[in-house]
């Protein structure tokens, strides 16, 4: 039979929006030692804006007409920014032929017979050169905490698009908190090591960048060997990650899908409701011992 502590700290939870999946995920999560986040929709708003768009081979909207016709076929959160900002700035396109995405770097396409790739810049140089404006231009954004996409048009760098994805209000001090608690907490991205670091930095935290999608589990695995480590992350393409960690805690309420792999779940996209879930969890394990 369940405990009287277990049971009560159950319920409790659930009334907070704290959702565990029973005594073990509980235990595990009282003793956990060090918090991995994802980033984009966990730590950020999962909502990024285009902020700058460099015109280096065609113009401007030309660059922004391209990107948003590979951009239409993908469901990732800068797709749906790149295509709100062609939009809003009435530039027309018509989706492109034989659009596909490639996982952790970008999308690929053909537009009026042309190839186009838009995506991450470090897999973008295997695909056109770079020169030492292009370059600068990509750091200095890239310090800056914005992520680069950039745009090939058969072979040669049309221009850059540089996008923010705004961290969640309460997620430097929710970081904060578990510090306090002493409690660890990393961020671990698919995004490039300098935007990480700029934003890692700012809410106090360490991180992990320019991880493929198996590359998360592989970190997890790594950071888990030392001490049960909880994963927090918001939604169907974190589920590996979710499933390897200790604990593996879905953020937000579209979570249905990432709900049945995780081991529980914060229905409101608090960060801060993460420290609360663990000092749910020790107060719990506190009453049985
Ligand atoms: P994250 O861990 O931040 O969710 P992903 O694994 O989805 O990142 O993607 C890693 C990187 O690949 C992104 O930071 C971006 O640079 C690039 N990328 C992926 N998909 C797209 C896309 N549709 N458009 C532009 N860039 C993309
Ligand atoms: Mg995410």
């Amino acid at each position: 039979s369940v405990p009287a502590a277990i049971a009560a700290a159950l319920s409790a939870g659930a009334r907070q929006g704290l959702l565990m999946k029973g005594g073990v995920v509980i235990e595990t999560a009282a003793r956990t030692g060090l918090v991995a986040f994802d980033k984009t929709g966990t730590l950020t708003q999962g909502k990024p804006r285009v902020t700058d768009i460099v015109a280096l081979d065609r113009e401007e909207r030309e660059v922004l007409a391209f990107a948003a016709a590979v951009e239409a076929g993908s469901a990732h959160p800068l797709a749906e920014a790149v295509l709100e900002r062609a939009r809003a700035d009435a530039v027309a396109f018509a989706p492109a032929a034989e659009a596909a995405a490639l996982a952790g770097q970008g999308v690929t396409g053909k537009v009026e017979g042309r190839a186009v790739f838009v995506g991450a810049p470090r897999h973008a140089t295997a695909r056109a050169p770079f020169d030492d404006w292009a370059k600068a231009s990509v750091e200095s954004l890239e310090s800056a905490g914005k992520t680069v996409a950039a745009v090939i048009v058969d072979g040669t760098l049309a221009g850059l698009i540089a996008l923010r994805d705004e961290p969640r209000e309460d997620a430097a001090p929710a970081i904060a908190e578990l510090k306090a608690m002493g409690v660890r907490a990393t961020m671990l991205t698919g995004d490039n090591t300098r935007t990480a670091a700029a934003i890692a930095g700012a809410l106090g935290m360490e991180h992990k960048a320019e991880l493929m999608p198996d590359g998360k589990v592989a970190a997890l695995r790594e950071l888990a060997a030392g001490t049960p480590v909880m994963m927090v992350g918001d939604g169907i393409n974190d589920a590996p990650a979710l499933a390897a960690a200790s604990v593996g805690i879905a953020m937000g309420s579209g979570t249905d899908v990432a709900l049945e792999t995780a081991d529980g779940a914060v229905l409101k996209s608090r960060v801060r409701d993460i420290a609360a879930m663990i000092r749910l969890a020790r107060a719990a394990m506190g009453n049985i011992r």
